[in-house]
């Protein structure tokens, strides 16, 4: 690795998304504790995510920010920095936005009394970080953070890819090293695809699961957010739930939304199959690509009130490490977001899958088909699931012995032994570390 005399400060580019700065914060979080100095470049209305990180950091001189204003782009709306208030479809539109930041990160290293020796970029942003890193010659690492089997689909099938998703995979697999948030015994055949047919080097490192940072606190320093219900009477409300594994969380991430009509079925499922539950019903997002912006997220009237006592409902963010990691909580209806389904992994609970795009397709095979942890549920973003059989499935979840729950759990255990000391995992991170510090 070329070396400027400065040896060990990073600098991290996350892509402006929960799904992407999170882990990136939880990488971030790992470089620390192994003793390197991070700066992390982030636009002013993400710059809370880095809360839990500096008030863990304090103490620290080895944590900088670096806060530049977003750039404009024609379709991004004026005041939006992050995709999870927009449809999916927009992510090019902020990979195009965020390369206007080129030149003033070039200059920043210019001027840096002690600039970075290297970046670790977000696996979107690589078509203009890898040209940054040529330019100022230092590597550039790809962090990828979803599933390995999804990234070696993709780059097996680019031709099967629209236009505007192929340059992301391409511009990865020139990186000069790559990151996974997974870990071997989890991916290790498309982990072994992606080095030898397409990485082609060794400079691939799988540091997974990355542990989440935990919320120290309510308010300001939760992660990704303040809970809309405070985290205390999230938990005040589990602990009150008298049967281990009882409850059921549904929840769909950061990018997806609901429709009026699946909103209705989900809701009866709930009240149908009178398990305990926790539904977090994310805010509606801007653009009108996939519904009208009137059609998302709507609670059926009255629905709160039937079942009152019974179950949280949450709207807009949700503590959801807090609610995955209670030992009340038994099953998890999920779009299969790679983040979600490895927190879902650390706690050890079952997953009832219904994968919605991109890569939850490949997530669900792989947990449902091959390693016999989840329960496929229904597929597609658009689809209204049948809600007595989703009932049935909610109740049957929670309530009886399942072979697929002794599976996750025994899952958990080897994510476990993957990130201690001598795991698979834990090497990894010690290795890129040493060739960081190089
Ligand atoms: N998340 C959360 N509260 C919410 C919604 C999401 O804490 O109300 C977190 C979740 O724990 C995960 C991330 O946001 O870490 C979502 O990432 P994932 O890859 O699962 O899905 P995406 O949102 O990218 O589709």
């Amino acid at each position: 690795m070329p070396s400027n005399g400065n040896r060990g400060h990073i600098l991290m580019i996350p892509f402006p998304a929960s799904g992407h700065l999170l882990p990136h914060m939880d990488l971030t979080h790992q470089l620390l504790l192994g003793g390197l100095t991070v700066t992390i470049m982030v636009t002013p209305k993400n710059l809370h995510y880095l809360n839990p990180l500096l008030s863990l950091h304090s103490s620290s001189n080895n944590l900088q920010t670096l806060v530049l204003p977003f750039p404009s782009h024609s379709s991004i709306p004026i005041g939006v920095e992050n995709l999870q208030q927009l449809f999916i479809s927009f992510a090019p539109d902020f990979v195009a936005a965020l390369s206007k930041l080129h030149d003033p990160l070039f200059q920043w290293f210019q001027t840096h009394p002690s600039p970075p020796v290297a970046i670790i970029s977000d696996m979107l942003l690589c078509s203009w970080t890898n040209r940054l890193a040529s330019q100022l010659n230092i590597p550039n690492i790809s962090f990828i953070v979803i599933n390995a089997k999804a990234v070696a689909s993709w780059w097996v099938n680019l031709q099967l890819l629209p236009e505007c998703a192929i340059e992301s995979p391409l511009t990865c697999m020139r990186s000069w090293g790559v990151i996974f948030n997974s870990f071997a015994e989890l991916d290790s055949k498309s982990l072994k695809v992606l080095g030898e047919a397409f990485i082609k080097h060794d400079r691939i490192w799988s540091v997974g699961p990355l542990l989440p940072i935990k919320a120290i606190s309510n308010g300001p320093n939760e992660r990704g957010g303040q809970s809309s219900i405070p985290q205390d009477q999230v938990v005040a409300w589990l602990d009150s739930c008298p049967v281990e594994n009882s409850v059921v969380y549904v929840g769909f991430g950061t990018q997806i939304t609901l429709t009026k009509q699946q909103m209705k079925a989900v809701a009866s499922a709930l009240e149908e199959s009178g398990v305990r539950f926790i539904w977090v019903v994310k805010d509606p997002m801007k653009g009108t690509l996939h519904h009208e912006a009137d059609d998302q997220s709507v609670v059926p009237m009255g629905f709160e009130d039937r079942v009152a006592g019974r179950g949280l409902v949450i709207n807009g963010w949700a503590p959801q490490l807090a609610i995955l990691g209670h030992r009340a909580v038994g099953s998890y209806l999920t779009h299969c977001g790679w983040n979600s389904t490895l927190e879902a992994i650390l706690a050890g609970v079952l997953l009832l899958a219904w994968p919605m795009q991109v890569d939850h397709f490949e997530n669900t095979r792989l947990l449902v088909d091959e390693l016999g942890v989840a329960i496929r549920v229904c597929e597609g973003l658009e689809t209204v699931p049948d809600a007595m059989k989703l009932a049935w499935i909610f109740s049957e979840s929670v309530g009886m012995a399942r072979p697929e729950r002794d599976r996750a759990k025994k899952l958990r255990e080897s994510a476990f032994d993957a990130i201690k000391e001598g795991g698979s995992s834990f090497e990894a991170l010690e290795r890129l570390v040493e060739q960081l510090s190089s």
